[in-house]
């Protein structure tokens, strides 16, 4: 493994990686080196990639690879990269089974989510969503657009045991719903649906103090019932604590 890593860091100018991968202590006074691997994405470093990874998201319009004719938004990633960061996939590409061979890893998430997954697989660390006046002024749909990425990773970390990127993803989620806690009923879907069931409580408790709100006016009537019922179980534990749940 160290040889490949050697061959990608130096053909993609890794420098503080190449550093580390031969043992050598990095000069005083300079600044602390950083592990980005991103650059190993670029074109020199796709050369030595040898898996895909593809998204869920069938077609994008005005989406193209620079390395290939393949329209399913895809990744041009390294096996080496991606096992030293994930158990499961190191386990995958050992087991010998039929998918350790394949070229091509399907990942059951969307196109955003998989740009996410691989930076954060390249660079460990997960990009945040839109902050600050960006974030305030954006309308619900750009909001969900750009929150549901880390619902669908906060999914995968927990199959892929990804622990900091179920953390990373959870945060993000709780601070986007925190401010702008009416999307907590677009969200409970998505976490009911992928039974994410702790995001579920978390969005339940967002919505506890509008119960009555959203039931008069028929918005829970598309939900599961069972779904309802969290919330409104959630509305009596609100009240029960002091809150205030009447109109
Ligand atoms: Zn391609």
């Amino acid at each position: 493994m160290v040889k490949k890593l050697k061959i990608l860091a130096k053909r993609c100018n890794l420098q503080p990686f190449l550093q580390l991968l031969y043992r050598q202590c990095p000069e005083w006074g300079t600044p602390f080196p950083s592990l980005n691997l991103t650059s190993a994405l670029n074109s020199v470093g796709s050369c030595f990639s040898d898996v895909i990874l593809e998204a869920e998201t069938n077609e994008l319009v005005g989406w193209t690879c620079n390395f290939c004719s393949n329209s399913v938004p895809h990744s041009h990633v390294h096996k080496v990269i991606l096992q030293s960061g994930c158990e499961y996939l190191q386990g995958l590409f050992r087991s010998g089974m039929q998918e350790s061979h394949s070229q091509v890893i399907k990942v059951a998430i969307s196109w955003e989510a998989l740009i996410k997954l691989v930076q954060w697989f390249y660079s460990n660390n997960l990009p945040n969503p839109p902050a600050g006046c960006l974030w305030d002024n954006m309308d619900d749909e750009g909001k969900l657009f750009n929150l549901q990425p880390y619902v669908e990773l906060n999914w995968l970390a927990e199959f892929w045991m990804l622990e900091s990127i179920q953390e990373a993803s959870w945060n993000v989620i709780v601070s986007c719903l925190d401010s702008a806690r009416h999307l907590s009923a677009r969200i409970i879907k998505m976490a009911y649906n992928l039974s994410l069931w702790k995001l579920v409580d978390i969005a339940a408790n967002f919505m506890a103090p509008s119960y009555r709100q959203l039931r008069d006016s028929s918005d829970l009537e598309e939900f599961d019932e069972a779904l309802v019922h969290l919330i409104y179980s959630a509305s009596i534990r609100f009240a029960q604590e002091g809150g205030n749940c009447s109109r």
